[in-house]
């Protein structure tokens, strides 16, 4: 089921990347390294009073030279396209400009809802200058800072009200869904063709064609699965659609709505740095991961090259090692024969639960192999029991004396042991660590 989605939106430098990144918080830094120096990241999962949801900068959505106006009315068009909120942000410093009335008018026309945040007001003795946006006609104006992370808790309550109704699961709880992700031409639409077994979907040399396939259900062997076709989620003919950030968008929204992701890699050309951006998402979301070189007849190879293309693989995306690497071409069906058996493969690793018994006896035995650290005063982390609380992806709690002594390393030992005794492939592992009272 897909989150709701709130989107930011407003002038420049009113502050939307500031209040992007509070309320992302620490996410941010799981896969990149320098979170805030560029706006690379407009979008991320997060969390507001037990409701998760998913937020996107719209102000980082660039439409090479077009003057600012436009830039302003193409990123209220995904922010009305895209989200179930909309959040819209003023400096309350300069009071309501031009510009800010030009957004409203935008907004105007949605029938989605508008939160509007006054920002920039650090202390309460700026508190009357929010009286002078109501005149905006958006509603209630509410005091944010978004550098002093003041307000945004109200901001997101008021948010959080109007998120849609629980979504119908669109399909079969046991139907698995699988999403294509990768850059342009790579071979996305190919592969969904080879695994449909028909000429559904229009390949073309240029990136980005239009295409019409959404999502399409099949089943083999008795399974049944639905293929997400990222390309062909765009929404034809609006101007944003052909940046580099909206069809990233549109990956991370089909990741959402899947279970299984196909990260889809060019062998010829290599792996380029959006590669990895994308994949660290599916990481992040915690779908179940393989990682398919495509095009693989059309590369030059000795008894070597396979093991070297993996070790590549291997290097760039750290965090995934736990998904498997499938060589495969779409445009000879070479290997294509194994993609389905190993998307079986990593959805019941996903769906695997583990009896909380057996895993004790597990944790008690990595113990003793490799005794728990201890912190600078010599206080040791103590492990009282374990047990895991979710599937898909597999969650374990582990109750300690002090989950400040759960450091990265012996948490990834711990992990490790997991994995060599149960069948997690391609599944992403989550262990957090609560104090046991
Ligand atoms: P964006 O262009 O709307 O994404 O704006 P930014 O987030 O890049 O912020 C623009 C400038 O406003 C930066 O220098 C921020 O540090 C500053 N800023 C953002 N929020 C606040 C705030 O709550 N108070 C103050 N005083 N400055 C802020
Ligand atoms: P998408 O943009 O990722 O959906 O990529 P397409 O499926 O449209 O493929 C882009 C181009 O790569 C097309 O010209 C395809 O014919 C070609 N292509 C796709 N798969 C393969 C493959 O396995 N081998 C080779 N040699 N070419 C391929």
């Amino acid at each position: 089921m897909s989150k709701p989605v709130i989107a930011i939106v407003g002038r420049p430098n009113v502050g939307k990347s500031t209040i992007f990144n509070r309320i992302v918080g620490e996410r941010i830094a799981i896969v990149e390294d320098k979170p805030g120096v560029t706006r690379d990241r407009i979008y991320s999962s997060a969390e507001w009073l037990n409701q998760e949801f998913n937020i996107i900068d719209t102000g980082g959505i660039e439409i090479n030279d077009e003057p600012l106006m436009m830039q302003m009315r193409y990123q209220a068009e995904v922010a009305i396209d895209e989200a179930d909120v909309i959040c819209f942000i003023v400096n309350g410093r300069e009071g309501v400009t031009a510009a800010d009335e030009e957004v409203a008018q935008m907004l105007f026309r949605t029938k989605k809802p508008v939160v509007l945040g006054v920002n920039k007001l650090d202390d309460h003795t700026m508190h009357e200058r929010l009286y002078e946006f109501y005149g905006l006609g958006i509603g209630e104006p509410i005091a944010i800072s978004g550098s002093h992370g003041i307000g945004l808790g109200d901001l997101l309550d008021e948010a959080v009200k109007h998120f849609p109704k629980e979504k119908h699961e669109e399909y079969d709880e046991d139907t698995i869904k699988i999403s294509l992700i990768g850059r342009p031409n790579v071979g996305k639409s190919s592969l969904v063709n080879a695994i449909l077994g028909e000429e559904r979907v229009i390949v073309s040399n240029i990136p980005g064609t239009t295409r019409d396939a959404i999502d399409t259900p099949f089943s083999k062997d008795g399974q049944e699965y639905v293929v997400i076709d990222t390309a062909g989620m765009r929404k034809k003919g609006k101007v944003y659609e052909s940046t580099e950030k909206y069809s990233v968008l549109r990956a991370l929204k089909a990741i959402d709505r899947s279970d299984v992701v196909l990260m889809v890699l060019n062998a010829e050309e290599g792996l380029i740095e959006q590669d990895k951006k994308i994949a660290g998402y599916a990481h992040e979301a915690g779908r179940a991961v393989i990682l398919v070189v495509n095009k693989w007849d059309a590369v030059e190879k000795d008894d070597k090259t396979m093991k070297e293309f993996e070790d590549k693989i291997r290097a760039e995306f750290l965090y995934l090692d736990y998904a498997p690497i499938l060589f495969l071409s779409a445009k000879t069906k070479r290997r294509l024969q194994h993609l389905l058996p190993l998307v079986n493969e990593v959805s019941e690793a996903h769906n695997l639960r583990v009896q909380t018994h057996v895993l004790n006896d597990l944790i008690v035995d990595a113990v003793t192999m490799n005794p728990t650290p201890t912190d600078s005063g010599g206080k040791r982390l103590r492990i009282s029991y374990c047990t895991q609380v979710a599937v898909a992806p597999p969650t374990f709690i582990l109750f300690v004396n002090d989950p400040e002594l759960l450091h990265f390393s012996y948490k990834r030992y711990l992990e490790n042991r997991i994995r060599d005794t149960f069948s997690f492939k391609g599944a992403p592992i989550r262990i957090i660590a609560r104090k046991k009272n």
